[in-house]
């Protein structure tokens, strides 16, 4: 068949809530009311679409992204708020191209010579950025004060904030917590920084009292929990991508048929099989087991068999469903955090991995 589908009639659907993205928004503000939220935005806002979510979450203090790329994406579309790099390294020459809002991650001596050598008339600010045991960006603890020094005398910085990262924030009994917080509080009595940064989501969730100035929520705006073992209910977290497909057939098999590639499922009983419109190719996890839960007209039904590239079987149980009805494959009425733990990976890797088929609806509430 030829020409456009109906727009009813699409595979695989994603739907962003722009009003969940605002009530994600207020909770953090309630958690850490005395703090600027910098909303984090990297990677297309973790494949809900960055200028979408830069629109609606304009509101908040600042932003955050990963490039001088989406910073320009971001200036193109009107947005005038801070924007800080979290992981760009950057050269001489690009630092005098970049507006006095764009704040920049230091994390490397290279970056410190670029600033040094900058001939920028309009200074910017930065993050020394302090590795307290993540073990990715950072200077170590015991190089940050001659770090600042410099960066203090360079001509091209105005403000110098200092930001560090928690490793294991979403297992907030892990005692690497408190020793991260703890190093980075000693820096910050010792030493004279004009902001201070330490929380990400699930920090915000767990570690509220070392809020400091500014706060980086990404995963909890986005409506999804960051703490394992605990619900995006229970934050009071509203999901703001759900990811939708049709109905392409239902099917009453016999005991003993095998579903999908390798037969990896043999019916034990006489089954009612739904074929979903929704596949690796659409973004849904390859990794994802029998039993990893699809909704259909409300009721929990399973995956069975192994995920193809355009299509899932779904073992429909007592559901009743017809050809065309919409299967919910995370998001409302189907936590993500619950399809990614049977994919055996995290609800981030999932909505950034939405592939560019998937047609895109935004809703308001
Ligand atoms: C991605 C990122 C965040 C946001 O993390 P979430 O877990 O999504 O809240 C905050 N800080 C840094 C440095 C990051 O790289």
């Amino acid at each position: 068949m030829n020409g456009p589908e109906l727009a009813g009639q699409a595979r695989a659907t994603v739907q962003i809530d722009v009003a969940a993205l605002s009530h994600n928004l207020s909770v953090v503000r309630e958690l850490a009311p005395k703090a600027a939220v910098m909303a984090v935005i990297k990677a297309n806002a973790y494949g809900h679409g960055m200028e979408l979510v830069a629109g609606a979450l304009s509101s908040v203090d600042e932003f955050a992204v990963s490039s001088f790329t989406d910073v320009a994406r971001l200036r193109a579309m009107g947005v005038s708020h801070k924007i800080t790099t979290l992981s760009a390294q950057f050269d001489q020459p690009e630092v005098n191209q970049l507006d006095a809002q764009t704040v920049l991650s230091v994390f490397d001596a290279s970056q410190v010579s670029a600033l040094k050598s900058s001939s920028l008339n309009r200074p910017l600010d930065v993050w020394l950025k302090v590795d307290t045991g993540m073990g990715r960006l950072g200077f170590l603890p015991n190089d940050v004060e001659s770090v600042l020094g410099v960066l203090r005398q360079q001509k091209s910085v105005r403000k110098v904030g200092v930001m560090t990262h928690l490793a294991n924030a979403d297992r907030p009994d892990a005692p690497q917590n408190l020793k991260q917080i703890e190093a980075l509080e000693l820096l910050v009595a010792n030493l004279d920084f004009d902001m201070v940064s330490v929380l990400n989501s699930a920090g915000i969730c767990s570690f509220a009292d070392a809020a400091y100035d500014v706060v980086r929520p990404g995963l909890m705006l986005y409506g999804i929990s960051p703490v394992v073992g605990t619900t995006a209910n229970a934050l009071k977290l509203k999901p703001v991508m759900t990811l939708t497909a049709r109905l392409l057939s239902v099917r009453d098999l016999p005991a003993g048929s095998q579903i999908g590639y390798g037969g990896l499922v043999t019916l034990e009983r006489a089954s009612r099989i739904a074929i979903v419109a929704c596949g690796y190719g659409d973004g849904y996890p390859r990794h994802a087991v029998s039993g990893t839960p699809v909704v259909i007209n409300g009721e929990m039904c399973s995956l069975i068999g192994r995920v193809s590239m355009d299509m899932i079987a779904v073992d429909l149980g007592d559901t009743k469903a017809e050809v065309g009805d919409a299967a919910v494959l995370w998001g409302r009425g189907n936590p993500i955090e619950e399809v990614a733990a049977k994919a055996d990976t995290i609800a981030y890797e999932l909505t950034c991995g939405v592939t560019a088929r998937v047609q895109r609806e935004t809703i308001n509430g």
